[in-house]
């Protein structure tokens, strides 16, 4: 099967694909230019957070946006269209993290977010208490086609400039996205998309107590925004 790509080279299967998107990528960009990125991407990110004195993933989610001006065609995704953001979306710790402290900072009551959105809530609690482990079981699934917990009433994101990788890799970039099907979401791949994710793992190891490191190996455990909320109640209640 060949990938689809569009007239400016970028992938456009759809997020459904991932064994499409590695042969994709695989295909666009040479080991030498991923691994050369990768460490561009991770120095980079460090100069900027000591910089500006701003988080590491804070300064990556710039340098992405940059990426994106200057390599990817504009995009056309409105507010108010939430599309991608009825499908799931899962994030590392770090993510997860950076996501808390924007909701601090703007009073974002996360008890409340956990109200609002108790039906994907309690099938994702169900999976842990049936001691499911969320790498196997369909967890999209469990939360396709309801509003992901951060989607504000206008269907706009409360915690846009936080919005883990997962949401910014999924995007329109010919026509308004309008469809509610999951298969005609598009995505755009930049090289720096494409190192995206070791590159948060990179930072989330760096900035992981020395005692507490695991050996690196590229990847960091991804959770639905469910499971992370249901863990920082469980916690909240403990204090
Ligand atoms: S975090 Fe924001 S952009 Fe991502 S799915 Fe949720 S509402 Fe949409």
């Amino acid at each position: 099967m060949t990938a689809a790509y569009d007239e400016n080279g970028l992938f456009i299967q759809g997020m459904t694909g991932t064994d499409e998107l590695e042969k994709f990528l695989r295909a666009r960009f040479s080991e030498k230019e991923i691994q050369e990125t990768y460490q561009a991407m991770v120095e980079s990110a460090k100069a900027l957070a000591r910089a500006e004195k701003i988080p590491p993933l804070t300064a990556f989610w710039r340098l992405l946006d940059l990426a994106y001006q200057h390599k990817a065609p504009p995009l056309t995704c409105e507010k108010g269209c939430a599309h991608c953001c009825h499908t799931g979306v899962a994030l590392t710790r770090l993510e997860w993290d950076g996501v808390v402290h924007l909701a601090r900072e703007k009073g974002i009551d996360l008890n409340a977010v956990i109200e609002r959105s108790l039906k994907t809530i309690e099938r994702v609690r169900q999976a842990i208490r049936d001691n499911k482990n969320l790498d196997t079981v369909d967890w999209h699934r469990l939360v396709i086609n309801q509003p992901c917990p951060f989607l504000g009433g206008d269907g706009e994101c409360t915690i846009y400039e936080a919005r883990p990788l997962d949401c910014r890799m999924v995007v329109a970039f010919r026509d308004r996205c309008q469809s509610k099907k999951l298969e005609h979401a598009q995505r755009g791949v930049t090289v720096e998309e494409a190192v995206g994710a070791t590159v948060v793992a990179r930072l989330q190891h760096d900035q992981t107590p020395k005692f507490k490191r695991r050996k690196f190996h590229g990847t960091q455990p991804l959770r639905l925004f469910q499971h992370w909320l249901i863990t920082w109640q469980e916690k909240s209640r403990k204090k």
